[in-house]
């Protein structure tokens, strides 16, 4: 077998695999897998559905909770609001297999820190919006709304109105993963 058999059969056998694990748990976000879940995949090989499940939201507690304590400390600063807002999780069970991590009432759908900071910052944003409502983050130079999204692989405030980004999101860059 060479190299692109051999890479070919992987991608084949992965590709399985992650449809089963999807079809029992429903994981996987809508943009496909994730550098995470192939990780998981190549260190781990095959993992049965429910140490996938454990593992996965183990993950996804810690990344979230990560990525809101630098989003929170970012929103606090900007707009003074005392906010206090701490990551729901509900663990794996039979009736609900994978389990759920969320943020001010969003469930967040992402394993990777990029996208998993780019979903928190959106909920901080929400609930800024809905509780005090205030307009976080605004751009400087058209005084609107930013958005917040995945820019080049990082989290990034970006302004539609004028179509540039803004600040990464934390402000500072994100910690060291
Ligand atoms: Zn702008």
């Amino acid at each position: 077998m060479n190299d692109r058999e051999f890479e070919a059969r992987y991608e084949d056998r992965f590709a399985h695999w992650l449809a089963r694990m999807d079809g029992e748990l429903a994981v996987l976000p809508a943009d496909g897998p994730t550098a995470w879940i192939r990780r998981v995949y190549r260190e781990h090989g095959e993992l049965p559905v429910e140490r996938f499940a454990w593992l996965a939201f183990d993950h996804k507690c810690r990344t979230v909770t990560e990525a809101l304590r630098q989003v929170v400390a970012d929103a606090r600063e900007s707009t003074h609001h005392d906010l206090e807002i701490l990551p729901e999780f509900t663990n794996p069970s039979p009736g609900f297999p994978a389990g759920d991590v969320a943020v001010a009432g969003s469930a967040i759908q992402s394993f990777d820190g990029p996208r998993v900071r780019a979903e928190v910052a959106d909920a901080v944003q929400s609930y800024l919006a809905d509780r005090y409502r205030t307009v976080w983050p605004l751009c400087p130079r058209h005084q609107v709304g930013l958005h917040a999204v995945t820019h080049d692989g990082e989290a990034t405030w970006w302004c539609h109105v004028g179509d540039h980004p803004g600040d990464r999101i934390p402000a500072g860059g994100p910690a060291a993963a």
